[in-house]
């Protein structure tokens, strides 16, 4: 659904470790420090702010917004300094995929989705006979967007995306979808002091930024308006399962099966780059968690988000369709998992490898530094774990008798050391 970086989960592919905004971390925000020169920035920034409202007007105006709707939607806007703060301090947290699995599929998460899928059972499965997503799908998304619609958030969205575009860090981004908002509130959907969402501009149930919104929100329910803003969540439901059929979803795929791999398994067959079919990944001896065979569902990759130490998955094309969603493989697995367990599924069962710490961004970096150097090159040092850095891993592991998975844990970096 985000374009980048406005996701709770900010993806570092392949690493097995993941940012995460600071709005969902649980750091405690101590800034009573800060305070003084905040206001300060603020007062400067606000003569500065209404300058460029006036510019950024025009702008508007030339795209087609109309003078008195923007004049309405900019009523009460104001420069929000707890946007700023919050867009600076995404200083990387990382957590591994374990640790995030346990939050995003919890108990908690799990009850309630099965009760959610009970509370909305006739709405969903006119949601999946239209678009052909099935109802656990679209109800673990929304369970893990808002909680299924808990926490959809309260920033007035004119206010964040006008200082965030103001601000300027990734500011054609945020006018963008400022101008998007804009559209919004021109086409009747929604008043504009209803309009709220994170302070990265994602909304409602299911937190579709204002374009995304645009090109796939849908009226569900009938009324007129494609309201995902309101306590019924009919229509980002709808928008939600329409985003998903928009972008290829399979129904009777499954998104990802947990696997066992044989004893020798060629770990330089994993990966999202290498697909098979399910036949010929059995010809390998891969078989479910169980032991079982597994149907053919179409072509699959072997995804090991943990290395060959934790848990392993076969991944079918509707992997990738929820990665449009959000791209961090442990979003998908979230919302993949938390679909079979609402569903009725098995909790994951491998063992992952909770003594492996996350590698902190700096790390990353010396990581890719330390194995260029060492003749395995990452084709640069940008602290996130790509395809060329996993190779660079995987020909590092052989070279030194190591399981070739090409996993960034901490004991490649302390054997480069
Ligand atoms: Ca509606």
């Amino acid at each position: 659904m985000r374009s980048f970086l406005v996701a709770a989960v900010l993806a570092v592919a392949g690493s097995g470790s993941f940012a995460i905004a600071p709005d969902i971390s649980p750091r405690p925000e101590a800034r009573i420090p800060g305070l003084v020169e905040v206001s300060v920035e603020a007062r400067v920034s606000n003569v500065a702010f209404e300058r460029w409202i006036s510019e950024f007007r025009r702008r508007a105006v030339a795209q087609g917004i109309r003078p008195q709707v923007f004049d309405q939607a900019f009523q009460s806007v104001r420069y929000d300094t707890d946007v700023i703060q919050r867009d600076r301090n995404q200083a990387e947290f990382t957590k591994q995929i374990w640790e995030y699995l346990e939050s995003a599929v919890s108990d908690t998460r799990v009850k309630n989705g099965k009760a959610a899928l009970r509370d909305h059972k006739r709405t969903l499965a006119a949601i999946e006979a239209r678009y052909g997503v099935e109802a656990e799908v679209v109800v673990a998304i929304w369970g893990l967007e808002s909680a299924y619609g808990s926490f959809r958030g309260n920033t007035p969205i004119i206010s964040a995306l006008a200082t965030l575009a103001f601000d300027g860090r990734r500011g054609r981004f945020f006018e963008e979808q400022l101008i998007a908002a804009l559209r919004i509130v021109q086409s009747g959907d929604v008043r504009p002091d209803r309009m709220t969402g994170s302070w990265a501009g994602a909304m409602g149930h299911t937190q579709f930024i204002p374009t995304s919104y645009l090109a796939y929100a849908q009226d569900f329910d009938g009324d007129g308006r494609r309201d995902i803003w309101s306590d019924d969540p009919t229509d980002a439901l709808a928008s939600t399962a329409a985003y998903l059929a928009r972008f290829g979803w399979t129904k009777g795929q499954p998104w990802g099966i947990e696997v066992r791999l044989p004893r020798g398994f060629d770990y330089s067959q994993s990966g999202e780059r290498i697909k098979k079919s399910v036949g010929e990944w059995m010809a390998a001896g891969v078989r479910d968690a169980a032991g079982n065979r597994i149907p053919e569902h179409g072509r699959a990759s072997i995804l090991l988000p943990a290395g060959a130490q934790g848990a392993a998955f076969m991944i079918f094309d509707n992997f990738h369709v929820i990665e449009r969603y959000n791209t961090a493989d442990a979003y998908v697995i979230g919302v993949g998992h938390l679909s079979d367990r609402i569903g009725g599924g098995r909790p994951i069962q491998a063992n992952w490898p909770v003594d492996d710490r996350a590698l902190r961004f700096s790390e990353k970096q010396e990581m890719q530094r330390r194995l260029t150097g060492a003749g395995f090159d990452t084709q640069g040092v940008d602290g996130i774990i790509g395809p060329n850095t996993i190779q660079a891993i995987r020909r590092f592991q052989r070279s030194v008798g190591m399981i070739p998975d090409g996993y960034a844990s901490y004991e490649i970096l302390r054997r480069l050391r």
